[in-house]
């Protein structure tokens, strides 16, 4: 286990062996304001936090040589269109991931599907590359995809772009935090792709400036999460406004709680396709880190971002507030850091992740649902400074560690009794 004690005497040796790294000088240690403890307004948040075991947040990654998944299909086998097969392997993709090569000859077949499957398992593609052959073979189609983050929506914005590169297919970005009035202009040209959020759709729904009635496709990702987040009424009153003889698509991490009802009430007989894997158990080094006081907190932090291991780090934590003031603690002693949260504006949000792809910065801090979607492929670490809410969120903070076959780390802090 990864103590208060040992923590400390590890980051020692490694900050020595590493000089660009801050050192944690004796100044640092009792600046006033920059404790990173438990803030104001995280009252609500702690709140809604359930009870987890520590003993949850400790494993360590088996690594076991991963057998190479054979695909059943090559992507010459979909039928798709010679012009998205180009995009597709101009991108890198060789072969169907799993969740690719089980779903897209579904869609294609034109049935509703739901599709069980992490982030980071190409679930975009294995919607994507159906859906925008349909739209550049059948002039009259028109499809929306609903993501419960801007980020999100933004990248698959940019995959679908990609795929469909000389289709001559236009698409339109509703999120909020951009201009209503761009938006606007780019619904006016008529596109046949709408991506968005489900806020922003329902504001262009309310003031007519979209519509919805000619949509033959819809596509929910991270359903889980667009419900955890609150959206079943806009997303209900958004599929009131689609035609029924449509084809849905779901894409969900699960199917507990309410989603199986609701994936029944707005689809028709919908497959279900399952490619889960446990990313926790696979691939991620997971311990816990404890504090004593308030005051030791940020110290214990500081010794885990010298180690000598440690590459790009996404920290969580609580609130607007408790980020920001991190961030700015981080900063000041040396680190390179930005932030992501509600307060934000989209343009912020996407400087800073941009800084994090290009290595302009190492950390990002953030909140819970700032970091979905976030799609960087080498974060080393990802740090629990808070405690998530449930073992999902858990689960979900977690996974954006050890893809595409390395060994990621994750570290949740506890306050020792
Ligand atoms: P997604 O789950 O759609 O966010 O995809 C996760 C990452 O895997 C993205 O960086 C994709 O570009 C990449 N990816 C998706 N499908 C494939 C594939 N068949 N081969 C290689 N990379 C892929």
């Amino acid at each position: 286990m990864y103590t208060a004690n040992n923590a400390g005497a590890r980051a020692s040796t490694r900050s020595s062996s590493r000089s660009s790294a801050p050192v944690r000088l004796p100044s640092d240690r009792r600046r006033p304001g920059n404790t990173g403890g438990q803030l104001r307004g995280a009252g609500r948040a702690l709140r809604n936090k359930k009870f987890i075991h520590p003993s949850k947040f400790i494993k360590t990654a088996t690594v076991t040589e991963k057998s190479e998944y054979v695909s059943v299909n090559t992507f010459s086998d979909f039928s798709l269109d010679s012009r998205i097969l180009a995009n597709v392997l101009a991108k890198g993709y060789n072969n169907p991931s799993p969740i690719q090569d089980k779903t897209i000859p579904i869609v294609m077949q034109g049935r509703d599907l739901i599709g069980i499957a992490n982030t980071g398992t190409g679930k975009t593609a294995a919607f994507a590359l159906p859906l925008i052959h349909d739209l550049i073979h059948a002039m009259d189609h028109h499809a929306i995809i609903m993501a419960p983050t801007r980020e999100l929506a933004q990248q698959i914005q940019e995959e679908c772009l990609a795929f469909s590169k000389n289709c001559g297919l236009r698409t339109a970005l509703l999120i909020g935090g951009a201009s209503m009035n761009m938006q606007i202009r780019d619904l006016r040209r008529n596109p046949r792709l709408v991506i968005g959020t489900p806020g922003r759709i329902k504001d262009h729904l309310q003031q007519r400036t979209l519509s919805l009635s000619g949509i033959t496709t819809a596509v929910l990702d991270e359903f889980d999460r667009m419900l955890d987040m609150g959206f079943i009424r806009d997303i209900t009153s958004i599929f009131s406004a689609m035609p029924t003889n449509r084809q849905t698509l779901f894409f969900s991490a699960t199917m507990e709680g309410e989603i199986e009802k609701h994936v029944r009430s707005f689809s028709h007989d919908a497959v279900t396709v399952s490619v889960r894997e446990n990313v926790t158990v696979d691939s991620v080094n997971q311990d816990v880190v404890y504090y004593r006081a308030r005051e030791e907190k940020i110290d214990k932090l500081h010794d885990l971002l010298i180690a000598k291991n440690r590459g790009k780090t996404i920290i969580f934590d609580d609130t607007k507030h408790s980020v920001e003031r991190l961030c700015k603690a981080l900063v000041s002693r040396g680190f390179k850091a930005d932030r992501i949260h509600g307060n934000k504006s989209q343009a912020q949000r996407t400087r800073a992740i941009k800084r994090l792809k290009e290595n302009e910065i190492d950390i990002l801090v953030a909140t819970d649902v700032a970091a979905r979607g976030i799609d960087v492929a080498d974060i080393s670490h990802v740090i629990n400074y808070s405690q998530p809410n449930t073992y999902e969120d858990y689960v979900h903070r977690i996974g954006r560690t050890g893809r595409a076959g390395n060994t990621g780390n994750a570290y949740t802090f506890l306050e020792k009794e």
